[in-house]
């Protein structure tokens, strides 16, 4: 029996996966990825996310406006967003809002626009009692505050974390997970190493990021869920720890984190549903 696995954060619907989604997916649940989640980034893509998670058995969505998409996000997608929220109530394939945060690493950001886009997205995850799935670079402590503001019942999860253990910490007190993934398996990641030794297990999501973050065995390529158990086995051996207590521990972190039963295997093919039409 393969370990079990969820990935938490993929961009699955990307064209990088056009001609071989669905094979990729097939050769995930073999290894033992059950579900893989899949993150809108602006209002764009969001029909094409939520069609692959009614497409697919073992693929959720998440809808947001990531902060790098800044150009493409209108005033009106906010209203769109809250209209495919009340329109997916109670779907178990939508999952969290995300990819939502801020990114002060890229050139010239926008500081208070993403300020405003990620500010109004937690009111819709309290307002929908949803989990946020968060990219945070150079900006734990804004979206920190903002975090503390809002009081997320369901919090969510930090992904790609590459902070310090004091931010980590942080986190973990606002009910949050830090998610780990490709970064952290190479070598040179030394400060990661050290934070995640320091990481409690109830603390850890796993994901990939693909197509982006390959781990180090894949240095340059594009990125896959199906790499997951390498990173699981990257990580745990950093740890510490057997693969197989990464697995598990972050496996039941996931399906706390989204309300899923940890003993449910996914293994039917959904009904098919019908697809939400797209403003
Ligand atoms: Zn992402």
């Amino acid at each position: 029996m393969p370990m079990r696995l969820i990935d938490t954060h993929t961009h699955l619907d990307f064209e990088h996966f056009d001609a071989d989604r669905h094979q990729v997916l097939t050769r995930c649940r073999q290894a033992g990825v059950e579900r893989v989640v899949v993150l809108g980034v602006h209002a764009a893509n969001w029909a094409r996310v939520w069609q692959l998670a009614c497409d697919e058995p073992t693929a959720y969505a998440a809808l947001g406006l990531h902060p790098v998409f800044l150009q493409d996000h209108r005033p009106e997608h906010l209203d769109e967003l809250r209209g495919w929220l009340a329109r997916l109530r109670g779907e178990d394939k939508l999952c969290a809002i995300g990819e939502i945060g801020l990114d002060y690493y890229i050139e010239n950001p926008d500081r208070e626009a993403q300020h405003h886009w990620l500010d109004a997205q937690l009111a819709l995850a309290a307002e929908f009692e949803l989990p946020v799935l968060l990219h945070v670079r150079r900006a734990h402590a804004p979206v920190l505050a903002l975090l503390k503001r809002h009081k997320l019942v369901r919090a969510g999860v930090a992904h790609a974390f590459s902070g310090s253990w004091e931010e980590a910490r942080e986190y973990i007190r606002l009910g949050f997970r830090l998610g780990l993934g490709g970064a952290g398996t190479w070598p040179q990641a030394h400060r990661m190493h050290r934070v995640l030794q320091q990481l409690p297990l109830d603390s850890i999501v796993l994901e990939t990021d693909a197509p982006d973050i390959a781990p180090a065995s894949h240095p340059g390529m594009r990125n896959s869920p199906e790499h997951l158990p390498a990173i699981c086995r990257t990580l745990a051996g950093l740890k510490g720890i057997a693969p197989e207590e990464l697995a598990e521990a972050s496996y039941r972190n996931s399906c706390e984190l989204f309300g899923w039963k940890a003993d449910a295997r996914v293994s039917r093919p959904a009904a098919p549903r019908p697809p939400v039409p797209h403003r």
